[in-house]
């Protein structure tokens, strides 16, 4: 079994999400009281968060190339930046790194094509859903249609992550905005909607839509477990 690397804590909440779903991975192949090797850093949200709003990526990529080198140093085989948002970065971290990137969107794009998506809804921060590092993958390595809610529904998805679901706070008003939105892009032509941003998925479920949900930190974590056992 190889060590899975994870950069954790953006944020902790979804972080959680992603150390069970790995652990349950390896323990569905394995069996018995086999558990995933794993070695993680966790950042402070906060001074990420920081920089984000305040446009300095060039901070973020410099955060993250020293965390990830901590995390290959602490033996790990691959890295796992464990946030959709921050993938913004993610050439940078790679380039910063000797162990392969799992990235996020491409395990995403893996899972559409597997199940014959071509036109797809994208909820996620207003940088994941506006910016092209994302959507424009997406597009170009996966020719994936990618679809986002109009300007005021993307504005309150956004505000939803960093001031509810980040801190751990779960809305009813809030999980029947996001189902609304999901709706609008199924009749916008999306056949599945990706929850784009590793948070998501602690307040909307499959079985809360009939729309076909993608969930990131399931779909990449799933990737890892893959990778850690081939
Ligand atoms: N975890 C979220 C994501 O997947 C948002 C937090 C962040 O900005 O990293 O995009």
């Amino acid at each position: 079994m190889k060590t899975i690397g994870l950069i954790g804590g953006m944020s902790w909440e979804s972080t959680q999400g992603y150390y069970k779903a790995i652990n349950e991975g390896i323990k569905d192949k394995l069996g018995g009281l086999h558990s995933a090797k794993i070695a993680m850093v966790s950042v402070d949200f906060a001074e990420i968060e920081h920089m984000q709003h305040n446009d300095d990526w060039d901070g973020c990529a410099r955060a993250l190339e020293t965390v990830a080198k901590n995390v290959e140093a602490a033996g790990a085989d691959c890295l796992l930046i464990c946030t959709n948002t921050m993938h913004k970065v993610a050439p940078q971290v790679e380039a910063a790194l000797t162990i392969p990137l799992i990235h996020i969107a491409d395990a995403t794009g893996q899972a559409l094509l597997k199940s014959s998506i071509s036109k797809v809804g994208l909820l996620g921060t207003a940088f994941t859903m506006e910016q092209d590092f994302y959507k424009g993958r997406l597009t170009s390595k996966f020719g994936l249609d990618v679809i986002t809610p109009n300007a005021e529904d993307r504005a309150e998805v956004h505000r939803i992550i960093y001031e509810e679901l980040c801190t751990g706070i779960l809305r009813e008003e809030s999980k029947s905005h996001y189902l609304k939105v999901i709706d609008q892009l199924y009749a916008d032509g999306a056949e599945a909607v990706i929850l784009g941003c590793t948070e998501i998925g602690l307040l909307v479920q499959q079985e809360n839509t009939e729309v076909q949900l993608f969930d990131t930190t399931a779909i990449h974590a799933s990737a890892a477990v893959y990778f850690s056992l081939a």
